[in-house]
């Protein structure tokens, strides 16, 4: 169908693994042209200093660009610096530039320094939206933890290769204490398996222990390996606009169909 179902209330989900490369960015921008393309508001946080979510999705984000650094550590309001897709209508980014490096040590000294982005949202009218997805850095310091305390649901993307489930004990470690302390609403809905190499048993075999070991959280819908994934960003594109019969485009728009009509509470 064209519109999937969208959710009453705006829905803020975070996509974290302390890992590099394991699909974050990629699943953040492409997850979100897919719900965008199919009825729905979407906002991208990019809280990566690198800044691939904004360059995927085809946003500007030099060096004096107003930025996600902006909101955290300077107060600037979120109006100030979230900008529509050239692309894609009703898709808009929080780009990050590079000086957010330097925030993961500004942060320390500031005031509530894990909720600068809850309150960022809080006082913006995310109500236009119907979901926020936070594109994290590789790491679990306090952008991400800001990215916790800022989301009420958590995806995880894994990769489907040797290590991992490896650091997945430090993630959720992470989570509880983020629940504990900050955020109890603080909920991890989804795992999405990435970059599948059907040609390996090994693959088979991740993704077999993701399922026995977290069961239902786990979207049926697996993202295969595909070089159009990857070659997309390169044209400021998400592959879903890219190459929209491609293997890759059609299992992350499967993969958001699954995340739009599962709804937040269904991991609870
Ligand atoms: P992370 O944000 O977790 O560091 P990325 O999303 O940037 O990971 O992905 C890491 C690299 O793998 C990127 O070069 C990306 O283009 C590539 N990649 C991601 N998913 C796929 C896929 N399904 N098929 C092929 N390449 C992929
Ligand atoms: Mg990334």
């Amino acid at each position: 169908e064209r519109d999937w179902p969208r959710p009453d209330h705006c829905r803020v989900i975070t996509i974290a693994n302390q890992k590099g490369g394991v699909g974050k960015t990629t699943s953040s921008v492409n997850i979100a042209a897919s719900l965008a393309l199919h009825g729905a508001r979407v906002l991208v946080v990019d809280l990566d200093p690198q800044g691939n979510a904004s360059t995927a999705l085809g946003i500007d984000h030099h060096a004096e660009i107003p930025s996600i650094y902006d909101v955290l550590i300077e107060d600037t309001p979120m109006e100030d610096i979230v900008v529509p897709s050239p692309e894609i209508p009703n898709l808009h980014c929080a780009p990050a530039t590079l000086n957010l490096a330097g925030a993961e040590i500004e942060l320390v000294s500031k005031v509530a320094r894990e909720s600068r982005l809850r309150r960022a949202l809080d006082s913006y009218d995310i109500a236009k939206f119907d979901y926020v997805l936070i594109d994290c850095p590789p790491s679990l310091g306090l952008l991400t933890v800001n990215a916790l305390v800022g989301a009420d649901e958590l995806l995880i993307p894994i990769q489907c290769e040797y290590y991992a489930l490896e650091g997945l004990g430090q993630l959720i470690r992470t989570v509880d204490l983020v629940k504990a302390h900050l955020n109890p609403k603080l909920n991890v809905s989804t795992i999405l398996l990435t970059m599948y190499d059907a040609r390996t048993r090994l693959a088979a075999q991740v993704a077999e222990d993701v399922r026995a070991h977290f069961g239902e959280i786990v979207l049926n819908t697996v993202i295969p390996r595909s070089v159009r994934v990857s070659e997309a960003p390169s044209y400021g594109q998400s592959v879903i606009t890219y190459d929209p019969g491609s293997s890759g485009a059609l299992a992350y728009s499967e993969a958001a169909s699954e995340i739009a009509h599962r709804g937040a509470g269904a991991a609870k």
